[in-house]
Protein backbone atom coordinates (compact mmCIF):
# COMPACT_ATOMS: atom_id res chain seq x y z
CA UNK A 1 0.00 0.00 0.00
CA UNK A 2 1.39 3.59 -0.84
CA UNK A 3 1.86 5.70 1.84
CA UNK A 4 -0.56 9.41 1.59
CA UNK A 5 0.75 12.62 3.67
CA UNK A 6 -1.04 15.64 4.18
CA UNK A 7 0.91 19.00 2.99
CA UNK A 8 -0.89 22.21 3.67
CA UNK A 9 -4.64 20.82 2.92
CA UNK A 10 -3.58 18.50 0.32
CA UNK A 11 -3.34 14.49 0.75
CA UNK A 12 -0.59 13.17 -1.55
CA UNK A 13 1.79 10.39 -2.35
CA UNK A 14 3.86 10.02 0.46
CA UNK A 15 7.11 10.00 -2.11
CA UNK A 16 5.35 13.16 -3.80
CA UNK A 17 5.33 14.80 -0.25
CA UNK A 18 7.39 18.18 -0.10
CA UNK A 19 7.81 21.65 1.05
CA UNK A 20 9.43 24.63 0.17
CA UNK A 21 13.65 25.38 0.44
CA UNK A 22 12.78 28.15 2.35
CA UNK A 23 10.77 26.89 4.35
CA UNK A 24 11.68 28.58 7.85
CA UNK A 25 11.30 24.60 9.08
CA UNK A 26 14.23 23.44 6.97
CA UNK A 27 16.26 26.57 7.42
CA UNK A 28 15.95 27.32 11.15
CA UNK A 29 14.29 24.07 13.15
CA UNK A 30 11.39 26.91 12.93
CA UNK A 31 8.26 24.89 14.31
CA UNK A 32 6.70 22.50 16.39
CA UNK A 33 5.55 18.93 16.10
CA UNK A 34 3.33 16.24 17.76
CA UNK A 35 3.43 12.37 17.64
CA UNK A 36 -0.36 11.12 18.85
CA UNK A 37 -0.07 7.87 19.28
CA UNK A 38 -3.25 5.53 18.31
CA UNK A 39 -4.71 2.06 19.02
CA UNK A 40 -8.00 0.43 18.05
CA UNK A 41 -8.23 3.21 15.96
CA UNK A 42 -8.54 5.61 18.94
CA UNK A 43 -6.21 8.77 19.48
CA UNK A 44 -4.50 8.43 23.02
CA UNK A 45 -4.60 11.54 24.78
CA UNK A 46 -5.20 13.55 21.78
CA UNK A 47 -6.42 16.44 23.79
CA UNK A 48 -3.64 16.73 25.50
CA UNK A 49 -0.85 16.32 22.52
CA UNK A 50 -3.12 19.50 20.76
CA UNK A 51 -3.16 21.65 24.27
CA UNK A 52 0.71 20.84 24.35
CA UNK A 53 1.01 22.17 20.50
CA UNK A 54 -0.56 25.21 21.23
CA UNK A 55 1.34 25.97 24.04
CA UNK A 56 4.74 25.63 21.69
CA UNK A 57 2.99 27.57 19.05
CA UNK A 58 2.62 30.11 21.17
CA UNK A 59 6.07 30.28 22.84
CA UNK A 60 7.30 30.67 19.26
CA UNK A 61 4.18 33.15 18.47
CA UNK A 62 3.53 30.91 15.20
CA UNK A 63 0.21 30.92 14.40
CA UNK A 64 -2.32 27.66 15.32
CA UNK A 65 -3.38 26.77 11.27
CA UNK A 66 -6.90 25.43 12.45
CA UNK A 67 -8.90 24.55 15.02
CA UNK A 68 -8.66 21.22 17.30
CA UNK A 69 -12.06 20.04 15.63
CA UNK A 70 -10.66 20.67 12.43
CA UNK A 71 -7.06 19.01 12.92
CA UNK A 72 -8.83 15.97 14.60
CA UNK A 73 -10.67 15.48 11.57
CA UNK A 74 -7.19 15.75 9.82
CA UNK A 75 -5.59 13.66 11.59
CA UNK A 76 -7.71 10.71 11.96
CA UNK A 77 -8.43 10.94 8.02
CA UNK A 78 -4.66 10.73 7.63
CA UNK A 79 -4.37 7.62 10.05
CA UNK A 80 -6.98 6.16 8.00
CA UNK A 81 -5.71 6.82 4.32
CA UNK A 82 -2.74 5.23 5.89
CA UNK A 83 -4.95 2.09 7.14
CA UNK A 84 -3.54 2.88 10.70
CA UNK A 85 -5.09 1.23 13.77
CA UNK A 86 -2.26 1.09 16.06
CA UNK A 87 0.43 3.49 15.59
CA UNK A 88 0.94 6.79 15.27
CA UNK A 89 0.08 10.57 13.35
CA UNK A 90 3.18 13.02 13.56
CA UNK A 91 2.18 16.54 12.91
CA UNK A 92 4.56 19.43 12.16
CA UNK A 93 3.76 23.17 11.99
CA UNK A 94 6.49 25.41 10.96
CA UNK A 95 6.52 29.00 10.52
CA UNK A 96 6.07 28.85 6.86
CA UNK A 97 8.21 29.59 3.77
CA UNK A 98 9.90 33.04 3.33
CA UNK A 99 12.79 34.69 2.23
CA UNK A 100 15.61 33.57 4.02
CA UNK A 101 15.89 35.95 7.51
CA UNK A 102 16.88 35.37 11.10
CA UNK A 103 14.06 38.12 12.37
CA UNK A 104 10.33 36.92 11.45
CA UNK A 105 8.82 37.12 8.30
CA UNK A 106 6.03 39.86 8.01
CA UNK A 107 3.56 37.77 6.10
CA UNK A 108 4.22 34.03 6.15
CA UNK A 109 1.43 31.17 6.47
CA UNK A 110 2.33 28.50 8.42
CA UNK A 111 3.30 25.02 7.17
CA UNK A 112 0.97 21.59 8.09
CA UNK A 113 2.08 18.72 7.41
CA UNK A 114 1.21 15.21 8.74
CA UNK A 115 2.28 11.75 7.86
CA UNK A 116 1.10 8.50 9.55
CA UNK A 117 2.65 5.09 10.34
CA UNK A 118 1.90 1.69 12.01
CA UNK A 119 3.90 1.04 14.65
CA UNK A 120 3.27 -1.79 17.49
CA UNK A 121 3.03 0.78 20.39
CA UNK A 122 3.59 -2.48 23.00
CA UNK A 123 6.46 -4.50 21.98
CA UNK A 124 6.57 -7.62 23.91
CA UNK A 125 10.38 -8.33 23.25
CA UNK A 126 11.10 -5.14 24.96
CA UNK A 127 9.22 -5.45 27.87
CA UNK A 128 10.47 -9.31 28.53
CA UNK A 129 13.98 -8.02 28.16
CA UNK A 130 13.96 -4.37 29.37
CA UNK A 131 16.31 -2.05 27.77
CA UNK A 132 19.83 -0.31 28.16
CA UNK A 133 19.88 3.23 28.29
CA UNK A 134 23.75 5.67 28.20
CA UNK A 135 23.65 8.65 30.09
CA UNK A 136 25.26 11.90 28.30
CA UNK A 137 25.63 15.36 28.62
CA UNK A 138 22.48 17.47 28.10
CA UNK A 139 23.35 19.81 25.38
CA UNK A 140 19.82 20.62 24.03
CA UNK A 141 18.90 24.47 24.28
CA UNK A 142 16.99 26.37 27.58
CA UNK A 143 13.94 25.32 26.38
CA UNK A 144 12.94 21.81 25.90
CA UNK A 145 9.51 21.79 27.02
CA UNK A 146 9.14 23.59 23.64
CA UNK A 147 8.83 20.55 21.32
CA UNK A 148 10.45 22.19 18.12
CA UNK A 149 11.51 20.52 15.42
CA UNK A 150 15.07 21.56 16.50
CA UNK A 151 16.06 17.82 17.36
CA UNK A 152 20.25 17.74 16.30
CA UNK A 153 20.77 16.86 20.38
CA UNK A 154 18.79 14.39 20.37
CA UNK A 155 19.86 12.88 17.46
CA UNK A 156 23.23 12.35 17.88
CA UNK A 157 22.17 11.26 21.43
CA UNK A 158 20.05 7.94 20.19
CA UNK A 159 23.03 7.60 17.49
CA UNK A 160 25.35 7.24 20.60
CA UNK A 161 23.23 4.84 22.46
CA UNK A 162 22.97 3.02 19.05
CA UNK A 163 26.35 2.86 18.91
CA UNK A 164 26.45 1.49 22.43
CA UNK A 165 23.66 -1.29 21.68
CA UNK A 166 21.25 0.26 24.30
CA UNK A 167 17.94 1.91 22.89
CA UNK A 168 18.04 5.46 24.43
CA UNK A 169 19.87 8.18 26.02
CA UNK A 170 18.85 9.66 28.84
CA UNK A 171 20.91 13.29 29.03
CA UNK A 172 22.31 14.49 32.22
CA UNK A 173 22.46 18.16 33.46
CA UNK A 174 25.31 20.43 35.01
CA UNK A 175 24.55 18.92 38.20
CA UNK A 176 24.57 15.80 37.64
CA UNK A 177 21.16 14.88 37.18
CA UNK A 178 18.79 13.07 34.66
CA UNK A 179 16.89 15.03 32.57
CA UNK A 180 14.88 12.99 29.95
CA UNK A 181 15.69 10.36 27.54
CA UNK A 182 16.57 12.26 23.68
CA UNK A 183 12.70 11.30 23.03
CA UNK A 184 10.79 9.54 26.04
CA UNK A 185 10.87 10.50 29.42
CA UNK A 186 13.22 9.32 32.70
CA UNK A 187 11.73 7.82 35.98
CA UNK A 188 13.01 5.54 39.07
CA UNK A 189 11.32 2.99 41.72
CA UNK A 190 13.58 3.76 44.84
CA UNK A 191 14.40 0.88 46.59
CA UNK A 192 11.65 2.66 49.29
CA UNK A 193 9.03 1.79 46.86
CA UNK A 194 9.03 5.68 45.46
CA UNK A 195 8.04 6.45 41.75
CA UNK A 196 10.47 9.20 40.75
CA UNK A 197 10.26 11.90 37.70
CA UNK A 198 11.62 14.57 37.59
CA UNK A 199 9.52 17.33 37.70
CA UNK A 200 8.20 19.27 34.79
CA UNK A 201 9.44 22.52 34.57
CA UNK A 202 11.61 24.33 31.65
CA UNK A 203 14.26 21.94 31.66
CA UNK A 204 11.78 18.55 29.98
CA UNK A 205 9.50 17.80 27.72
CA UNK A 206 6.19 17.43 30.08
CA UNK A 207 5.35 14.17 28.16
CA UNK A 208 1.68 13.03 27.74
CA UNK A 209 2.40 9.60 27.95
CA UNK A 210 3.72 11.39 31.22
CA UNK A 211 0.97 12.95 32.53
CA UNK A 212 -1.10 9.37 31.33
CA UNK A 213 1.10 7.54 33.54
CA UNK A 214 0.81 10.31 36.25
CA UNK A 215 -2.73 9.98 36.66
CA UNK A 216 -2.57 6.03 36.31
CA UNK A 217 -0.47 6.15 39.53
CA UNK A 218 -2.46 8.43 41.54
CA UNK A 219 -5.13 6.26 40.97
CA UNK A 220 -3.47 3.13 41.84
CA UNK A 221 -2.24 5.01 45.23
CA UNK A 222 1.77 4.25 44.50
CA UNK A 223 4.08 6.95 45.84
CA UNK A 224 5.36 9.10 43.78
CA UNK A 225 7.96 12.27 43.68
CA UNK A 226 8.65 14.86 40.84
CA UNK A 227 12.23 15.91 41.82
CA UNK A 228 15.22 15.68 40.30
CA UNK A 229 17.29 12.73 40.48
CA UNK A 230 20.87 12.21 39.90
CA UNK A 231 22.66 9.45 37.68
CA UNK A 232 24.09 7.94 40.42
CA UNK A 233 20.61 7.58 42.30
CA UNK A 234 19.32 6.09 39.22
CA UNK A 235 22.23 3.48 39.08
CA UNK A 236 21.49 2.52 42.64
CA UNK A 237 17.72 2.39 42.17
CA UNK A 238 15.39 -0.43 42.20
CA UNK A 239 14.01 -0.20 39.27
CA UNK A 240 13.70 2.32 36.65
CA UNK A 241 11.63 2.49 33.05
CA UNK A 242 10.76 5.22 30.56
CA UNK A 243 7.94 6.76 28.86
CA UNK A 244 7.09 7.99 25.42
CA UNK A 245 3.95 8.22 22.87
CA UNK A 246 5.24 5.34 20.80
CA UNK A 247 6.15 3.17 23.45
CA UNK A 248 4.04 3.48 26.19
CA UNK A 249 6.00 2.42 29.49
CA UNK A 250 9.07 0.40 29.45
CA UNK A 251 11.40 -1.02 32.24
CA UNK A 252 14.93 0.15 31.67
CA UNK A 253 16.95 -2.88 33.10
CA UNK A 254 20.83 -1.29 32.95
CA UNK A 255 21.76 2.25 33.01
CA UNK A 256 25.70 2.34 31.52
CA UNK A 257 27.35 -0.73 32.80
CA UNK A 258 25.47 -0.86 35.62
CA UNK A 259 22.77 -3.38 35.93
CA UNK A 260 19.42 -1.59 37.87
CA UNK A 261 17.87 -4.09 40.56
CA UNK A 262 18.62 -7.30 39.40
CA UNK A 263 18.93 -6.21 35.74
CA UNK A 264 15.49 -7.46 35.21
CA UNK A 265 12.42 -6.29 34.63
CA UNK A 266 11.45 -4.74 37.85
CA UNK A 267 7.95 -5.83 39.26
CA UNK A 268 6.48 -2.07 39.77
CA UNK A 269 7.53 -1.24 36.01
CA UNK A 270 5.65 -4.16 34.83
CA UNK A 271 2.56 -3.25 36.51
CA UNK A 272 2.73 0.65 35.70
CA UNK A 273 2.88 -0.75 31.99
CA UNK A 274 0.00 -2.62 32.21
CA UNK A 275 -2.08 -0.25 33.87
CA UNK A 276 -1.01 2.32 31.54
CA UNK A 277 -1.64 -0.17 28.33
CA UNK A 278 -5.50 -0.46 29.99
CA UNK A 279 -5.63 3.52 30.16
CA UNK A 280 -4.74 3.82 26.67
CA UNK A 281 -6.65 1.30 25.38
CA UNK A 282 -9.98 3.78 26.54
CA UNK A 283 -8.38 7.10 24.60
CA UNK A 284 -6.64 7.84 27.70
CA UNK A 285 -7.96 10.22 29.87
CA UNK A 286 -10.35 12.40 27.22
CA UNK A 287 -11.13 9.68 24.99
CA UNK A 288 -10.83 11.77 21.99
N1 LIG B 1 11.03 13.81 26.02
C1 LIG B 1 11.44 14.08 24.76
C2 LIG B 1 12.70 14.87 24.57
C3 LIG B 1 10.70 13.63 23.66
O1 LIG B 1 11.12 13.91 22.42
C4 LIG B 1 9.53 12.86 23.90
C5 LIG B 1 8.74 12.37 22.79
O2 LIG B 1 9.08 12.49 21.64
C6 LIG B 1 9.16 12.60 25.22
C7 LIG B 1 9.92 13.11 26.26
C8 LIG B 1 7.92 11.82 25.51
O3 LIG B 1 6.78 12.57 25.24
P1 LIG B 1 5.39 11.90 24.91
O4 LIG B 1 5.06 11.02 26.06
O5 LIG B 1 4.47 13.05 24.78
O6 LIG B 1 5.58 11.13 23.64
Amino acid sequence: MSRIAYVNGRYIAHRDARVHIEDRGYQFADGCYEVVAMRNGVFIDAGLHLQRLRRSLAALSIAFPMNDAALMVVMNEVARRNLVREGFVYLQITRGVATRDFAFPGKARPSLVMTARSKLLVDPKLMASGIKVITIPDQRWARPDIKSVSLLPNALGKEAAKKAGAYEAWQVDRDGNVTEGTSSNAWIVTKAGEVVTRQADQGILNGVTRLGLLRVIAASGFRLSERPFSVAEAKGAAEALLTSSTNFVVPVVRIDDTPVGDGKPGPLAKKLAASYADYAAIGGSDKS
